[in-house]
């Protein structure tokens, strides 16, 4: 019996009737991949605790019956992240990354970079040296240059004025035109996210040069605001399909600063 041997990170996992699991991988080798993990639920020795959410596997698939769903005939693990699963926020941040890219990748397209970039955020994230949510500014702005829909930063999208040319301090988000409008076309902005030109910059900066030194970027309060609330509208926009896992991020981070708050008084 031939079969796929590669990388892998557990996106997720359902169950298949009584005893089987539906396991969605992002291969290193063949991309997004579901394969069917027979008897995973019912023998705990066929898998012992190995398909667990963003762990870093080594695969074998093979081939289903007449072209059915590939089996996962065996899963080593190479790195549990047991630290972010033991977290509620570092698992909720992880959740959303790991759904960005179950919806937007199609079956069986390869995508090395974004392979990268998505173990070594968990990677970062499970050190928990820097903040997670610049880890999620990295994580979707590197993705938006990879998935092609990089925002134009560079100047307002209906005038064409440069950034350093706008007068005002702050622009206006248009995920739709994929980049930003001057206060002057933006007109009334309604529900789209103002973002000042100090923010712009840096989210410009994580985006360039070697991932290992990106996450260094200094980001100021204002700026990991902004960003996020740029990037979590922007993002969804662009893959045409907002994550369920975004609606318990957000439930979770105001539950968090209610009580950042409630204990500074
Ligand atoms: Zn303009």
């Amino acid at each position: 019996m031939t079969g796929l041997s590669t990388p892998a990170i557990l996106l997720r996992r359902i169950d298949f009737g009584d005893f089987d699991l539906i396991v969605t991988l992002f291969t290193l080798i063949q991309g997004k991949t579901s394969a069917i993990a027979k008897s995973a639920k019912k023998s705990v020795r066929r898998f012992p605790g190995v398909l667990e959410p963003f762990s870093r596997l080594d695969v074998v698939l093979t081939q289903g019956r007449r072209k059915g769903m590939p089996v996962l005939q065996e899963a080593t693990l190479e790195e549990p992240f047991f630290n972010i699963r033991e977290d509620i926020v570092k698992t909720v941040y992880a959740s959303y990354w790991a759904e960005i890219i179950y919806l937007w990748m199609a079956e069986g397209e390869p995508h090395e970079t974004l392979y990268q970039l998505i173990t070594h955020v968990l990677g970062e994230l499970n050190r928990g040296e820097t903040p997670v949510e610049v880890l999620s500014i990295l994580f979707q702005m590197r993705f938006m240059s990879i998935a092609g829909f990089r925002p134009n930063f560079d100047h307002c999208h209906a005038c064409k004025t440069g950034l350093d040319q706008i007068r005002h301090a702050t622009v206006i988000s248009d995920p739709a035109k994929g980049g930003i409008a001057c206060p002057t076309c933006g007109g009334m902005a309604g529900d789209r996210v103002h973002l000042s030109k100090g923010t712009l910059k840096q989210l410009a900066w994580i985006d360039r040069g070697d991932l290992e030194h990106a996450a260094r970027v200094r980001f100021t309060p204002t700026a990991i605001a902004e960003g996020l609330d740029f990037l979590e509208a922007f993002v969804p926009y662009h893959i045409g399909r907002t994550p369920k896992s975004l609606g318990v991020l957000r439930a979770i981070r105001k539950t968090i600063h209610g009580k950042r708050k409630r204990a500074h008084r």
